[in-house]
């Protein structure tokens, strides 16, 4: 872990605080015996079932992630029904607090892919996007963004009392249209969290912050 912890400091409380809302799938139909919010219910998990393998490898990569020294988040890219990057937070390994995975990734696809994928990509993410990496993504075109765990589900785990922001709301008023689909397998990706590295000095922080 980096020693770094002031500077680090801002990235990750912003993080914490600024969060994502959510917009989840919903249904038309009501068969016999199931109320419409069953129905709707059901249909919402049948339609996140096909993004539960790509969030399971964001979830994989969130504890590499946290593995190598790093705060656990990871995210990867997917056009056409195929993986085509993928990336790891490295904010402290890299001492760099705007080094999300999200922002690798990002970054990473501007060297290495064609402008025409990215609009027609989704990106995974094993956390809903802070607002850093929401708005650089919709600044460099992507359009989809999935979700493991939700920032209100974050924020429990670490017993902070963040209040949530909706970010679809806010990048609809600027005129960018972003499409939030979450959370998905989120009780699983909570474990991911167990890997945050211990001698991290921002967990002193967020424990501080809890407390308050
Ligand atoms: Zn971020």
């Amino acid at each position: 872990m980096s020693p770094a912890s002031k500077k680090h400091f801002p990235s990750l409380f912003s993080f914490l605080l600024l969060t994502i809302g959510l917009i989840c799938g919903t249904a038309h139909a009501q068969p016999q015996g199931h109320t419409a919010d069953d129905t709707a219910a059901t249909l919402a998990n049948a339609s996140l079932k096909e993004h539960e393998p790509f969030i399971r490898r964001c979830y994989q990569l969130a504890i590499d992630a946290g593995k190598k020294g790093n705060h656990p988040f990871g995210a990867l890219l997917v056009h056409k029904g195929k993986i085509v990057l993928e990336a790891e937070n490295t904010v402290l390994t890299d001492n760099d607090f705007t080094n999300h995975a999200e922002m690798n990734l990002i970054a990473e696809a501007a060297r290495t892919l064609s402008r025409q994928i990215i609009p027609e990509a989704t990106v995974y993410t094993s956390c809903a996007p802070c607002a850093m990496c929401t708005a650089t993504l919709a600044m460099a075109g992507f359009t989809r963004i999935v979700y493991g765990v939700s920032h209100d589900a974050l924020n429990k785990r670490f017993g902070l009392k963040g209040k949530s922001v909706s970010c679809p709301a806010l990048f609809k008023t600027m005129g960018m249209e972003l499409e939030f689909v979450g959370p998905v397998l989120e009780k699983e990706g909570l474990r991911v969290f167990d890997f945050w590295p211990e001698k991290d000095p921002h967990a002193q922080m967020l424990k501080k912050q809890a407390r308050k």
